[in-house]
């Protein structure tokens, strides 16, 4: 009997999904939505920028989402921006306010901001790639005085398909310089028009200070990582989010092997210096 009461005492373990309630929700692109979560009856979550959760909307399948939230929230909502491509993101996509969704974590290794004081940082999203950038680029605002200068390049298909577009007028003015370029725009677009890798090659990058972090498709951001090495940036101060079919979220079940690591441990941040050699190998 004492044993059965303790097994009920337990806290959940980080294999135990809670339940957390849907407060809001925003379309932000024709597929993707951002939602903000509290929990049914747990803590808020602590986080820090670049982590993930696991999220289902029950019985649809559990994937990892990043969190987009600001990081310097305490207390605050859980927030999410999801893009619609399958079973599992179509349902939390569509779930609503008042729904009740699973959500375990946070989990991962995160963007090392806190190493970075001192340093110009260069932020480069690409698509959806901007939602688990948006809390490194939050802490970096949050503590602007200790960062050189900061700079987002951040490249969508169409105007319409950027996400967070207040904020990106609104960072300027917060002290982080924002380019912003789509693949293909019609005659009302007066911005950049071509692929994200060529704001980097007219960027003013200093190598010896600058340290870049990245998210977007992984083809992106390898020929992201190209351009900055030719700008003289090394492997070491390029930080990459990189992807890989995570179940388990905590290292393990294997799924999410990347070389000699695992994504949903090891990663999702690293540094190009830790990868380059397993990413050379076609297909890993
Ligand atoms: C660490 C991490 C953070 C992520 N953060 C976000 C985020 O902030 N917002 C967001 O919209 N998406 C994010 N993703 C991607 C998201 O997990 C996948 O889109 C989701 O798993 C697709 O599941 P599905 O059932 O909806 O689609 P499926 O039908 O399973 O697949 C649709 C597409 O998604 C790809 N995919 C499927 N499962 C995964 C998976 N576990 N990891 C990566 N790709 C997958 C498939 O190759 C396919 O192209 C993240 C992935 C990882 C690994």
């Amino acid at each position: 009997m004492a044993a059965e009461a303790e097994t009920f005492t337990s806290p959940p373990g980080p294999m135990v999904p809670e339940p957390w309630t849907v407060l809001s929700k925003r379309q932000d692109t024709a597929d993707t939505w951002t939602l903000e979560l509290e929990p049914v009856d747990g803590e808020p979550m602590s986080f820090e920028p670049g982590q993930f959760t696991m999220i289902s909307a029950f019985g649809t399948g559990e994937v990892p989402i990043s969190i987009s939230g600001d990081p310097g929230s305490d207390g605050g909502p859980l927030v999410h921006t999801v893009r619609a491509v399958g079973l599992a993101t179509q349902a939390i996509c569509a779930a609503a306010i008042g729904d009740r969704l699973s959500v375990r974590g946070p989990f991962g290794r995160p963007w090392p901001t806190s190493e970075l004081a001192g340093r110009d940082v260069l932020v480069i999203a690409g698509g959806i790639g901007l939602a688990p950038l948006r809390p490194a680029i939050l802490s970096l605002i949050g503590e602007r005085e200790r960062f050189g200068r900061l700079g987002l390049l951040y490249g969508g298909r169409g105007p319409d398909q950027l996400l967070y577009p207040g904020e990106l007028e609104g960072w300027p003015d917060l002290g982080m310089d924002v380019a912003v370029t789509v693949d293909a725009a019609g005659p009302e677009w007066l911005g950049h028009v071509g692929v994200v890798t060529r704001l980097v090659a007219r960027a003013e990058i200093d190598p010896a200070r600058t340290a870049a972090l990245l998210c977007g498709p992984e083809v992106m951001m390898r020929f992201t990582v190209a351009a900055l090495r030719s700008a003289g940036v090394v492997p070491r101060d390029i930080l990459v989010s990189m992807e890989r079919y995570v179940q388990c979220g905590i290292g393990h079940c294997g799924h999410c092997q990347l070389g000699p690591t695992l994504v949903c441990r090891d990663g999702p941040v690293y540094r190009w210096s830790e990868l380059e050699r397993w990413l050379a190998i076609r297909e890993l």
